[in-house]
């Protein structure tokens, strides 16, 4: 019998566009599963890999190819003889749709050991894929799953449109907003309206946001960003100054601030801007600055004078998924969550999908293998 074989685009250099190649689907260890992928996003720290801003950390060749992409949900295809339910006890079998983490933490390190930082031995398992088991990256037909990765299963009435962005964009979003308290009445300030922001605004509402004020340039996403939550937007083209838009924000909170700020546009000017809106006592979340070498100028007399604190946040802990699918059921009929997957592509047409999302076309970009 022939072995069957999986697709997959591959990464081969910095701005290169991905090649199709095919491999062996892999056996089986014990404890893992292979994962027939439904769906992948297209994830803004993806677009930072492929244009080489990860300084040092991501480096594919010909030879030793990457396949990239992290975002993905699917269905369980295979199962190594070990594995019999997902990370909370629930029966599993062979077509149940799941969704995963895709990072292990390592669970022997500071960061593991005291709490919430991320982990920075997380992607020790990365590798190429020539190499064993071939398929450890989302823009592929496959995945191999390892057990010591935290796998739940899905329920039925969630679309893969709603399914897919939760193992990153929305766990990231909800345990950084979780790690930070919204008072009562509280206003919250995103900054950015992709995917991370959008799902930013729904969040800071059920978490009990009184108002929440979204910051974006593209008008298509702050509208959408008001079926999300957002009691106010302010665009950048109407408001096109740092000091124009502190003003409205001021006009917008009665003078005082917002309590909340929230940083998902990766782009560490903004920082100094968010600062700025803050009432005293607020605090500032930055969960977007991923990529290194982002240095910002900021007053930090700000920071003591109106007692301010500044949050960082990256990843999650296990226990996000499942709230996150018990919140995405409950809220199904309140927040639009299906449309931050604004357009699809194909596996093979994940370079054009690349493409429209590094010029900001998209809130976020599916790709379907087929
Ligand atoms: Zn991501
Ligand atoms: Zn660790």
């Amino acid at each position: 019998m022939a072995r069957e074989t999986g697709r997959a685009m591959v990464w081969t250099a910095i701005d290169t566009p991905l090649e199709l190649r095919e491999y062996p689907l892999p056996e089986l260890e014990d404890d893992a599963m292979l994962v027939k992928i439904t769906m992948a996003c297209i994830c803004g720290s993806d677009l930072h890999s492929y244009k080489g801003e990860y300084v040092g950390r991501l480096k594919p060749s010909k030879e030793k190819p990457l396949i990239m992409g992290h975002e993905m949900s699917g269905r369980v295809y295979r199962m190594g003889r070990n594995v019999k339910t997902d990370y909370l006890g629930q029966p599993l079998k062979e077509g149940d749709r799941i969704i995963y983490s895709y990072f292990n933490p390592c669970g022997k390190c500071w960061a593991c050991v005291s709490g919430s930082a991320p982990c920075p031995n997380k992607h020790r398992f990365r590798k190429s894929s020539v190499e064993f088991p071939h398929f450890r990256g989302a823009f592929a037909e496959y995945y191999y799953l390892r057990g010591d990765q935290w796998v739940f299963k899905v329920p039925d009435e969630l679309p893969d449109e709603t399914v897919t962005p939760i193992n990153c964009a929305l766990s990231t979003v909800t345990y950084g907003m979780h790690q930070v308290r919204i008072p009562f009445e509280g206003t919250v300030l995103i900054q950015g309206a992709g995917g991370l922001g959008l799902s930013a605004a729904a969040i800071a509402k059920e978490m009990g946001g009184a108002r929440v004020i979204v910051v974006d340039k593209l008008a298509e996403r702050l509208e959408l960003s008001k079926s999300f939550g957002a009691d106010h937007t302010i665009s950048l083209n109407e408001y096109p100054t740092p000091e124009a838009r502190l003003e409205r924000v001021m006009q917008l909170t009665g003078g005082k601030g917002v309590d909340l700020a929230v940083e998902v546009v990766g782009r560490p000017e903004v920082v100094a801007e968010g600062l700025e809106m803050l009432c005293p006592s607020g605090t500032y979340l930055t969960m977007g600055l991923v990529t290194g070498g982002l240095i910002s100028n900021l007053d930090l007399e700000k920071v003591v004078h109106k007692g301010l604190t500044i949050v960082g946040s990256g990843n999650y802990k296990a226990w996000v998924l499942p709230k996150v699918l018990d919140l995405l059921v409950r809220t199904r009929d309140k927040y639009p969550f299906d449309k931050l997957v604004s357009h699809k592509f194909k596996l093979e047409d994940v370079n054009e999908g690349i493409q429209l999302s590094i010029e900001g076309k998209v809130i976020r970009a599916g790709v379907v293998p087929g």
